[in-house]
């Protein structure tokens, strides 16, 4: 392990962070995270920093090449990033340079020179770079203060990205000189807009990151306003959509080719300007689609997950799922491509459980593909560990459509985000949440009752199929208590989102553990015995009765609806 001594003060200590921040980089202020993951960097730590994009990572890194002495090098993907990069640090008189392919071979002698000398303050080289001895040896000979991999993620093949270059850049950093003259390796800052739990685990293991600061950061969005809406099934979805847009520059996604043509025929046909977009679609229709919405010629879009690539209009105003996506990840980037002027927007998702049925198909019989995404072959194994891995993102994805607690806070403590508050006071969650009236109050006592005589030893589902007297499963004890088919007259899906009620309101806990047991809190306890009246929560939506079908659903509900409305 590489270790910073703690007797001597390092100059940079001394740094007065937000001046260099203004004078070299002309910004006024530091972003939320930006000073933390500055100063970690600096203090010599291992980093993995997890940031959308577009918040200002890149400062994460540049601001300490300022500051520390000898050359940062940063591995980057893509020449083009590179280039902007260089284009831009030397604009503001910074001195960095790029090693890509593309680079005449007098440039790629000067920029090395300069690095070699300490003059250079950044290098950025691409990964394949690595793959050269030649390279290997020049590196060694550079003084190096960090080693940066930008894009992180693509070290990790539960990416998207996957480069298997990336995985040289552990070797390539262990040959790497210290600049401040200590052994060991430079300091290793890792930096993704990726924040799932499995890609971030892969980062820290494979580029070898060693006791790391994981900052995450910037994912909160709190101008787009959440909101679940469950609904009894694809008439009522139709129903529902035009009001949701309601004229507004809208994005609707929906799970397969033919709703997403059928939910842009239904908004048609109510006078509104609607196209649909999906990887079944010529080329031509495709751009022609995009570009529309670009121009802002046309409002609405209904797609599938292959829109959004390059789409950066900032006053999208909603987003609409029509159903539920393939997990939690996909669905906070397709909704963050609302309000990005800053302005109010909504994210609405309509939920009903069939749709995981759907989804689930989708990921046991293939895809919605990408658009000129070349499917390499997989081999079985490889295959069965990607579906279970969709399947687990779509647990999670559910479990959101079924929180009950806060949205917001849901989403940011799934990415590790430390702004999550709990209420955030705009989701529909939050929105909800009121003081129980006496009949709620007496039903979420029988609950609290019933976890309680359930000796806090059971899960939601058996505490539920106990309380409404469904017996025929349940271990033995559970059948005799003074509780069983307490709320007889309720049905368990029910009972069991009142319990994820009670958990919200903090009245009852889970257990860590995969029993998720659950057992009151000590509020929940005074609740229970009526000692405390005074409760708030989001009391669940009472489900609805599911609609019959026509034989088109999207056609024949707009219909339905049509006719209702005159
Ligand atoms: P990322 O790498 O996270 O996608 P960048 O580092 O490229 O994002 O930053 C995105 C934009 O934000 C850039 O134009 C950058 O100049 C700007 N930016 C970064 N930090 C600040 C700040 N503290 N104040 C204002 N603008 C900033």
């Amino acid at each position: 392990m590489v270790v910073t001594p703690m007797t001597a003060v390092a100059p940079w200590a001394m740094v007065d962070l937000l001046s260099t921040l203004q004078q070299c980089f002309g910004h006024t202020s530091f972003r939320a995270g930006q000073e933390d993951l500055v100063r970690s960097v600096l203090d010599g730590h291992d980093v993995l920093a997890v940031m959308p994009t577009g918040s200002g990572k890149s400062l994460g890194f540049q601001l300490p090449a300022l500051v520390l002495p000898g050359t940062t090098l940063v591995v980057s993907p893509l020449i083009s990033l590179m280039k902007d990069q260089v284009d831009e640090l030397n604009g503001r008189g910074i001195r960095a340079a790029a090693l890509h392919s593309m680079l005449p071979s007098d440039a790629k002698h000067e920029a090395l020179t300069a690095a070699r000398q300490g003059d250079l303050r950044l290098l950025y080289v691409a990964p394949e770079r690595f793959a050269s001895d030649y390279f290997a040896r020049l590196l060694r000979d550079l003084p190096i203060a960090r080693f940066v991999v930008d894009e992180a993620h693509c070290v990790s093949d539960w990416g998207h990205d996957f480069r298997p270059d990336y995985r040289r850049l552990r070797t390539a950093a262990a040959e790497c000189r210290r600049s401040d003259g200590q052994t060991g390796r430079p300091p290793l800052a890792a930096f993704t807009a990726t924040a799932t739990p499995e890609v971030r685990d892969d980062i820290v293991d494979l580029l070898g990151l060693v006791n790391p600061r994981v900052l995450v950061s910037g994912f909160d969005r709190p101008n787009i306003h959440l909101q679940i809406r469950p609904v009894s099934g694809d008439l009522e979805k139709l129903r529902l959509l035009p009001q949701l847009v309601a004229g507004r520059r809208s994005l609707v996604y929906a799970a397969t080719r033919r709703s997403a043509e059928e939910a842009a025929e239904t908004l048609r046909e109510t006078g509104l300007q609607a196209g649909a977009y999906h990887a079944g679609l010529r080329d031509a229709e495709r751009s022609r689609v995009q570009d529309a919405f670009a121009s802002g010629a046309l409002r609405v879009v209904c797609a599938t997950n292959a829109f959004g690539m390059g789409i950066d209009r900032p006053d999208v105003e909603a987003v609409i799922h029509v159903a539920i996506p393939g997990s939690l990840e996909a669905y906070y980037q397709e909704i963050g491509r609302a309000g990005r002027d800053g302005r109010q927007a909504t994210a609405t998702l309509l939920w009903n459980y069939r749709d995981v049925k759907t989804r689930q198909y989708l990921i046991d019989h293939g895809r919605e593909e990408l658009p000129g995404r070349a499917v390499a072959p997989l081999d079985p194994a490889e295959v069965a560990r990607r579906k279970e891995l969709d399947h687990k993102k779509l647990r999670r994805m559910a479990a959101y459509a079924n929180a009950a607690g806060c949205l917001r806070a849901t989403i940011l403590r799934y990415f590790g985000d430390p702004a999550a508050r709990e209420p955030c006071e705009a989701c529909g969650n939050c929105d909800r949440r009121a003081p129980l009236d006496a009949a709620a109050r007496l039903r979420v006592r029988k609950i609290l009752s019933g976890i309680a005589r359930a000796g806090e030893r059971y899960g939601r589902r058996k505490v539920a199929a106990m309380l409404v007297g469904h017996v025929e499963d349940l271990p033995e004890p559970l059948t005799r208590l003074s509780t069983t088919g307490l709320l007889r007259e309720e049905d368990p899906q029910s009972v069991e989102q009142w319990i994820d009620a009670t958990c919200a309101a903090g009245l009852v806990r889970t257990s860590a553990d995969k029993y998720q047991t659950l057992s009151l809190t000590p509020l929940g306890r005074e609740v229970m015995a009526g000692r405390v009246e005074d409760v708030a929560m989001a009391v669940p939506v009472a489900r609805r009765r599911r609609v019959r079908r026509r034989t088109s659903p999207f056609r024949g509900a707009f219909y339905a609806f049509a006719r209702r409305r005159g």
